[in-house]
């Protein structure tokens, strides 16, 4: 098994402060010790409830965040000691318009950001090209991003993570205040990336949208690891013992 993250007993604390005369200390476990392994080419979701603990780990995953204890490889190095090695071979998806510019056309955003990847000028001509049709925003790609809809900035945001050819794609609730149109042609993309064998590990709330896209799914419940399983294996465990409180 080519294994392309590996997480080990992984645990994320917080600390806040609670009041404003006492100051009390509080802690947060908002990741409490999971572990699970995602192949190469491989869709992987974790699917759990608001402060289930998936941005956590996402966070943790694309080297952003440190962890409070436990083993967290991506690509065989650790991101937190050798983050380095792996930032160049990921990309995460941002949610919103979150680091495009606006008053750019969406092919020079992508051009800009082809430039940050030191990729030469007639590579990243095509390569622009090439994945703004696959995000199906030829059409629009010399129109102002101010201009677009929710929808095609989040297409926008795919075809910028896809732009340094990530060994693995990071989205974090990538359908999130999309209409329903807007979510079906974001699935599309994503299961036409799959078909490419792109490995993407995504987050979501929707069991339906896991159960679409995914290989297997990861159940988040406060920061624990409820059950770890394909989508046809944890509709047959909701059915037979009623363990999760999972919809279909
Ligand atoms: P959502 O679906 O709402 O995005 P989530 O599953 O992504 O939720 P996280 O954002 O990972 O959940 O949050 C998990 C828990 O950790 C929550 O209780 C949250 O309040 C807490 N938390 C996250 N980040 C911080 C932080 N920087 N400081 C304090 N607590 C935090």
């Amino acid at each position: 098994m080519d294994c392309v993250i590996d997480v080990q007993d992984l645990h994320r604390e917080f600390v806040t402060s609670k009041g404003w005369v006492h100051r009390k200390k509080e802690r947060v476990k908002a990741v409490d010790g999971i572990s699970f392994q995602v192949k190469r080419g491989e869709v992987f979701g974790l699917l759990g409830q608001n402060g289930a603990g998936k941005t956590t780990t996402i966070k943790m995953l694309i080297t952003l965040l440190a962890p409070t204890k436990g083993k967290c490889e991506v690509l065989g190095f650790d991101t937190f000691s050798q983050e380095k090695k792996i930032r160049n071979r990921i990309n995460f998806i941002f949610g919103g318009e979150l680091g495009l510019y606006r008053r750019l056309s969406a092919r020079d955003n992508l051009k800009y950001f082809a430039c940050l990847y030191h990729i030469g000028q007639e590579e990243a001509d095509s390569r622009t090209a090439r994945i703004l049709e696959l995000v199906g925003l030829s059409e629009k790609a010399d129109i102002l991003v101010e201009t677009f809809s929710k929808g095609m900035i989040q297409r926008l945001q795919i075809a910028r993570g896809l732009l340094n050819d990530p060994e693995i794609l990071f989205m974090d609730e990538p359908t999130v205040g999309l209409d329903p149109l807007g979510a079906r042609m974001l699935r599309d993309i994503i299961r036409t990336l799959k078909e490419e064998g792109k490995t993407i590990l995504l987050t979501t709330h929707y069991m339906y949208e896991a159960d679409e896209l995914c290989d297997r799914i990861a159940i988040l419940n406060h920061g624990k690891l409820v059950a770890i399983d394909t989508p046809a294996n944890l509709k047959k465990l909701a059915e037979e013992e009623e363990v999760i409180e999972i919809r279909l």
